[in-house]
């Protein structure tokens, strides 16, 4: 029987082991905390996309709608279902700027799926949005809820879970197997297998001082969530989730966790606000995420210009009503594209052997299942794998597919997240004397800015209090 470890236990690792232990290997999923699913996996990805998140990433779309239907069927107690869910195109973001799709181009979207409907967002109490799209996507469930759902997937399943076992280190022995060390408080072990999955999120034992394939680029963001509390009996009227787009804008799902006040805890992130730092290596994010999470001021600065800016296009969304609960922060790899491309692959370390999963939404989880089972199937069909820079993956593959939007960069002189620092502007803001908060103004953009005359809109008037605010250290909201 062929062995198999796979290093984490969140949506990637847990379906990959479940699947290759279905197809006959023996399966040990290792983690380093003493719960699954504690990570990303668990407390960020809340929503089982259709796509309308990423109107100008055609793959991503594809890959999301791809895995609906499959997720909806292999793990159907794993959702919420919504009657409604709403995708607005906002006026103007949170740095003034107008969405970054037109409103024609966004109601184009409304053929990729059934469920799309264009509809005026005005009818439904919505403000400053051009257009919105009405859809039936799901919601995933999170936290405890889910964790217990997936430990039962996994006790029925043959894998072998280890919780409390971080992987230390893998090598190739002359043998050719995979020599892996693991570390359970004081005990270190060591034991051999076939196949070695890195399921980190892209996180753990990449190769330094190597050029990745298609002249991919990674960033690794700490990214933060803002949770509240709807105080109300009587819950939300408007349909929840509701995402406003396209560029700096808020979006707020609901929190099915399971916990007491279920359906009542929601879960706000921001296109700018929740993405505190960009950095170059995951270690690098992870400290900077310590450092911030502990930062009073700046939680309490980001909380209000986040929630203030969702207000201007809900309105209910009032402080007196939504109780901030506090913000849970994490660090996530990302491609730096033009197109913010979010798709998920596998590619293999032709050095190490290593076969890496990049992650992307949670619906790709079966795409990347099939990506590794040919992978390792490699000899059966080499015609299908292409080696690039040392590294190995599949023609139908993610990262082969998509590989003209992976390595289109993202313009410098225009606004992505790939490049987002937004508590370094923060700070700034607030340490004063008065400062612009957002990116430092690009040439382009003072140019762009002249183009687009925009008014005096309610949600510039909030923006401006925000500035002029930013002398003194916090804030209360008036
Ligand atoms: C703010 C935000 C919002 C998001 N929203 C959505 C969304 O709405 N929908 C969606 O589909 N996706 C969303 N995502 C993305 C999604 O959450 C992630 O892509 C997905 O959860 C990643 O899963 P994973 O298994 O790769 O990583 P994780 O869940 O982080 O799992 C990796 C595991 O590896 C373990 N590990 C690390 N190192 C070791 C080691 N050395 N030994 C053993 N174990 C180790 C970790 O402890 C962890 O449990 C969002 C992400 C963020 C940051």
């Amino acid at each position: 029987m062929k062995t198999v470890a796979i290093i984490g236990a969140g949506w990637y690792g847990f379906h990959l082991a479940v699947t290759l232990s279905e197809k006959g290997f023996r399966v040990v999923l290792c983690e380093k905390n003493d719960k699954i699913f504690n990570e990303l996996s668990g407390n960020f990805g809340v929503r089982l996309h259709l796509g309308l998140h990423y109107p100008r990433s055609k793959k991503t779309r594809e890959g999301c709608i791809a895995g609906y239907d499959e997720f909806l069927h292999t793990y159907p107690e794993l959702v919420n279902h919504h009657e409604h869910s709403i995708y607005g195109i906002g006026v103007l973001d949170a740095d003034q700027q107008p969405s970054k799709i037109s409103a024609e181009d966004f109601n184009r979207l409304k053929d990729e799926h059934d469920s799309f409907k264009v509809i005026d967002p005005k009818e439904w109490g919505y403000q400053n949005l051009q257009t919105a799209i009405d859809t039936t996507e799901a919601s995933l469930v999170v936290g405890r809820k889910l964790r217990t759902k997936i430990e039962q997937y996994l006790a029925e399943s043959r894998v072998e879970l280890k919780l409390s076992t971080e992987v230390v280190s893998v090598f190739q022995d002359q043998n050719k197997k995979m020599v892996v060390s693991t570390r359970n408080g004081q005990k270190e072990s060591k034991e051999s297998f076939d196949y070695v999955i890195n399921a980190t999120s892209y996180q753990c034992f990449l190769s330094k001082n190597k050029e990745l394939p298609f002249d991919m680029e990674v960033g690794y963001q700490v990214c933060i969530a803002l949770f509240y509390e709807d105080t109300q009996e009587k819950r939300m009227p408007k349909p929840i989730p509701f995402i406003v787009m396209d560029g700096w804008f808020p979006c707020l799902m609901l929190y099915n966790d399971g916990e007491e006040k279920e359906n009542s805890t929601y879960l706000l992130y921001h296109g700018k606000y929740s993405i505190l730092d960009t950095c170059a290596t995951a270690g690098e994010a992870k400290e900077l995420l310590q450092k911030r999470l502990q930062d009073k001021q700046m939680e309490s600065h980001i909380e209000r210009l986040a929630r203030t800016h969702f207000a201007s296009f809900y309105p209910e969304f009032s402080s007196e009503r939504f109780k901030y609960l506090g913000w849970k922060g994490n660090v996530l790899a990302k491609a730096k594209t033009n197109k913010e491309f979010r798709g998920a692959f596998v590619l293999e370390d032709a050095d190490t052997k290593i076969i890496h999963i990049f992650p992307g939404k949670v619906n790709n989880i079966f795409d990347v299942g099939r990506e590794v089972l040919d992978l390792i199937e490699a000899d059966l069909h080499p015609e299908e794998i292409i080696t690039e820079n040392g590294y190995r993956c599949t023609r139908k593959g993610a990262l082969f597919q998509a590989r003209c939007e992976i390595s289109e960069k993202p313009d410098e002189l225009l606004r992505n997240t790939s490049s987002l620092q937004t508590a370094e502007a923060v700070k700034r803001s607030l340490d004063g004397p008065l400062s612009f908060f957002g990116n430092a103004k690009s040439p382009r953009r003072i140019a762009e800015e002249k183009i687009v005359s925009v008014s005096k809109s309610p949600m510039r008037i909030i923006e401006d209090q925000v500035h002029l605010r930013s002398a003194t250290p916090i804030y209360s909201v008036s």
